[in-house]
């Protein structure tokens, strides 16, 4: 029979201790700046997503999972980003302003997978919900500069900035961009049905001749109504204020509909063709979006944990992992020897001692060979004798020492 391989684009995690690190890390700084943790549901109704996010985005024109839920009318889909349902959770809880929120979890997009992109990926994602200081985009950015660079010790990255003004300057923008769009000829057949339907993304086109062409579009920063250039000034001098290194892109837009003002990215040369390991950007009419008649201005970052780990796997030596605590491995020579080693195992576990148990009876030999493979700090071993004497043992796998110790001694002889 053939063995069934997992979906296309998904990836096991069979080595956790990088994930958890990250996340371990993520939770102790966030919880420093003051952001509490929330979880919202995988599955969500597709409307959350074409409501915010824009029905001609690539996320929800093709890059759904859509679920039949048994009523032909409701369809879900398991969520292709955070800040929709963040912001859905929020409408629906109302609690006070601002809400500082973050959380960690899978996020669902079709997309050809390729090195740091793949179907199913998890992200960490941050928001604060109801502030319309741009001070605040300054003090996000900083939290995840700060993150990166202090706290996961990475030195590879640069931070790229644009400032797409308030919703009517990106209006006035889009007229005049398509303007200088009409007068090209030869870009290619995306960036046509993006000139209609979502122009900014034709920046993102991947056409190295749509590229060429563009470079002397005309850009978002050169007309910004007095206020948004004040603002953008403002949010520049900010960064500076706090030694942040950023450059600006006037062609940064990022893929969705929703953003204003403030968008920025964090890139590595270390990951290869999807080289953004960290995005996000203001948002402030979201709420109303989702049929709010109150004003929630907001901003939010999304972190992508594969891509962080893709970085920091490069750097395994400059980390500060958690060291793992010692293992002690009990060894039954015997089926008979079982029950008292499962009894040992429990007495190690309520001192709190890391503890497994070899049940399977092999040869000693064999036995202190896994205990080795597994990293033992001691063996401790229960034959006839053992049993009988009501002893155990114990063999200090870095000396080679071995001593016979009492079983009711032995949490106290391991712990000294
Ligand atoms: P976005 O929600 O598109 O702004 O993405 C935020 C971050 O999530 C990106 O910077 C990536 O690090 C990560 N990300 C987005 N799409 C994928 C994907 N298909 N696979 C892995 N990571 C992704």
């Amino acid at each position: 029979m053939q063995m069934i391989a997992r979906v296309k684009g998904t990836q096991d995690f069979i080595d956790n201790q990088l994930f958890y690190f990250i996340k371990n890390e993520f939770r102790a700084h966030a919880s420093l700046y003051h952001f509490q943790p929330i979880k919202t549901p995988i599955i969500e109704h597709v409307e959350l997503f074409k409501r915010t996010l824009g029905s001609y985005t690539d996320v929800v024109s093709k890059e759904m999972f859509l679920i039949s839920s048994g009523n032909k009318e409701d369809f879900l889909c398991l969520r292709p980003e955070g800040t929709a349902p963040t912001m859905r959770a929020f409408l629906e809880h109302q609690p006070a302003t601002p809400w500082k929120v973050y959380s960690f979890g899978p996020m669902f997009r079709y997309e050809r997978p390729q090195k740091g992109r793949y179907r199913q990926f998890h992200q960490i994602n941050l928001e604060v919900i109801g502030s319309s200081s741009i001070s605040q985009d300054a003090l996000m950015i900083t939290l995840l500069d700060r993150f990166f660079h202090e706290r996961l010790g990475i030195n590879s990255y640069a931070l790229q900035i644009n400032f797409l003004g308030s919703y009517e300057d990106r209006t006035a923008y889009t007229m005049i961009l398509k303007e200088f769009v009409d007068g090209l000829t030869g870009i290619c057949e995306t960036c046509a049905v993006r000139k209609d339907k979502n122009i900014l993304r034709i920046f993102d086109c991947k056409n190295a001749g749509c590229q060429k062409l563009y470079t002397t579009a005309p850009t978002m920063i050169e007309h910004l109504s007095e206020a948004s250039q004040k603002e953008w000034q403002r949010l520049q001098d900010e960064l500076f204020l706090l030694s942040i290194t950023f450059s600006v892109n006037p062609r940064l837009v990022r893929g969705l509909d929703y953003y204003n003002k403030t968008v920025f990215e964090f890139v590595s040369d270390q990951l290869g063709a999807q080289n953004a390991f960290c995005g996000g950007g203001r948002y402030d009419r979201l709420a109303n979006e989702l049929g709010s008649k109150q004003e929630f201005p907001s901003l939010g970052a999304a972190i992508g944990i594969e891509r962080l780990m893709l970085i920091l796997e490069q750097q395994m030596d400059k980390l500060r992992l958690p060291q793992p605590k010692p293992l002690y491995v009990i060894m039954s020579l015997s089926a008979e020897q079982n029950p008292l080693a499962l009894l040992l195992a429990d007495s190690l576990h309520a001192a709190k001692l890391t503890t497994d148990v070899l049940l399977d009876g092999d040869s000693l030999k064999s036995m202190m060979r896994q205990a080795n493979k597994m990293g033992a700090a001691y063996a401790l071993i229960l034959g006839d004798e053992e049993q009988q004497n009501k002893s155990v043992l114990a063999k200090n796998m870095m000396t080679g020492a071995q001593e016979q110790v009492n079983q009711v001694d032995l949490p106290s002889y391991l712990q000294r």
